[in-house]
């Protein structure tokens, strides 16, 4: 499975934003953007002037990033969306929520999406009691995410799990941590992401 190795505290500053890669410290004054708010790198400071296709290109690599894809990866999102019905932009951003790997970050059972992978591929999970070790497996409503039996005693999970109260968990999931369960209650739209993306760029810089 191809991947970026990239230190995810310099994938933000190259975007210029924060995409709160790793968890907890991207919440503490630690955070790479906060302390260096400049590209990383010999030139990093350097002041250049951005065009039209850099903005898109930068707002692309900021979604792609957030979600840990490949370029080969997002692009199939990307076509997916455009074949679906709906604004091209939003039902992208709906897809990309839906991966199994950002479900389970989502409710709180990984620190990140990173975490979220590694757990999936290690068969820690079932959706619908089904095993499922697919980080890009494509959740829909009603689906049960669950922790499975064998796996309720590792360390990270109980960790994160004991954290839940802490976490602010989006409006369209329901969770039970008590029984290692989370459920999607509903596609989320546009305003319940509530992502820093401007996904109209996205589209416009695909459509070229
Ligand atoms: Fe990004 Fe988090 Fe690193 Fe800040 S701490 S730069 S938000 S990954």
């Amino acid at each position: 499975m191809a991947r970026y190795t990239e230190s995810l505290c310099r994938v933000c500053r190259r975007n210029g934003d924060k995409l709160f890669l790793k968890g907890v410290r991207c919440f503490t004054e630690k955070c790479a953007v906060e302390r260096r708010k400049y590209p990383p790198g010999q030139h990093g400071q350097r002041r250049t002037k951005i065009s039209d296709y850099g903005i898109q290109l930068r707002e692309k690599q900021k979604a792609r990033s957030s979600y840990g894809l490949v370029e080969r990866q997002f692009r199939k999102y990307f076509f997916e969306a455009e074949r679906r019905k709906g604004a091209t932009g939003e039902v992208l951003l709906q897809l990309l929520e839906r991966r199994l790997d950002n479900m389970v970050f989502r409710i709180g059972f990984a620190i990140n999406r990173r975490e979220a992978r590694q757990l999936i591929s290690h068969g820690h999970f079932t959706v619908n009691g089904k095993a499922i070790n697919i980080p890009s497996y494509i959740v829909d409503i009603s689906d049960v995410i669950e922790v499975k039996q064998k796996s309720r005693n590792i360390p990270c999970i109980v960790d994160n799990i004991s954290k839940l109260e802490h976490r602010a968990l989006p409006g369209w999931v329901e969770v039970d941590g008590a029984n290692f369960k989370g459920k999607v209650l509903n596609i989320p739209s546009r305003e319940e992401m509530q992502l820093p993306i401007q996904e109209q760029l996205i589209v416009e810089l695909y459509s070229k």
